[in-house]
């Protein structure tokens, strides 16, 4: 049976979470404890990914060059085009699902030459920055991306969905998804939650696992 794959790109096709590394790099250090505690209450699903984001970006200290400096700098799992390739060889589609923001993927997949479809938030700069969220469900509310309503919408029915991430925003399209796999803490989400995830650590693992030796 074909194969659709739904995959995170935070953390799960990057090797730290870009917004971590924002973050790190222009929230004063002074300011981290307040930044901390919003993300503390997006976890808790508290806040929804936009108010979350947009009071985030109150304590910002950049600009757009800035953040695409850093962007350039942020790896990715270096298996992750072999999966790719993999993917394509096998007529299987990709498509990346974000609760992050366009930019940070757009600079990192053009830095790796890498062109796959994704879904993200969409990052605007006018004298500060703000995100606005082109792909929410009013149903959910909490999400900026609603990656289960995404992932219902782009699979075709004849397709078995894969869902590969890491995350808090992982855990609901995981539970929809034929298949998981999952790093921390969306394996432990997923374990705590009754849903069957395999753990993984690079995308040469998923290969070796769903199409023989990479
Ligand atoms: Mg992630
Ligand atoms: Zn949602």
């Amino acid at each position: 049976m074909d194969r659709t794959f739904f995959v995170d790109f935070d953390g799960t096709i990057t090797t730290l979470d870009t917004t971590a590394a924002m973050m790190q790099a222009f929230v004063r250090e002074a300011d981290r404890p307040a930044v901390m505690r919003i993300s503390s209450l997006w976890e808790k699903k508290q806040l929804s990914t936009r108010e979350c984001a947009n009071r985030i970006f109150t304590y910002f200290h950049a600009e757009p060059g800035d953040m695409v400096r850093l962007l350039e700098s942020i790896e990715i799992d270096e298996s992750f085009p072999r999966f790719l390739d993999a993917c394509i060889r096998a007529k299987d589609r990709v498509h990346v699902l974000s609760d992050g923001f366009d930019l940070c993927i757009l600079t990192v997949f053009s830095q790796h030459g890498i062109d796959v479809p994704y879904y993200a938030n969409t990052l605007i700069y006018e004298a500060g920055f703000t995100m606005e969220c082109p792909h929410a469900n009013h149903e959910c509310g909490h999400c900026g991306v609603c990656k289960t309503t995404l992932m219902e919408r782009l699979k075709e029915p004849s397709h078995r969905s894969v869902y590969i991430g890491d995350g808090y925003s992982d855990a609901c399209p995981a539970r929809h998804a034929d298949m998981v796999f999952a790093k921390e803490p969306l394996h432990t989400l997923c374990r705590e939650g009754g849903v069957d995830a395999r753990r993984f650590a690079s995308f040469d693992e998923i290969v070796e696992r769903l199409y023989g030796a990479p």
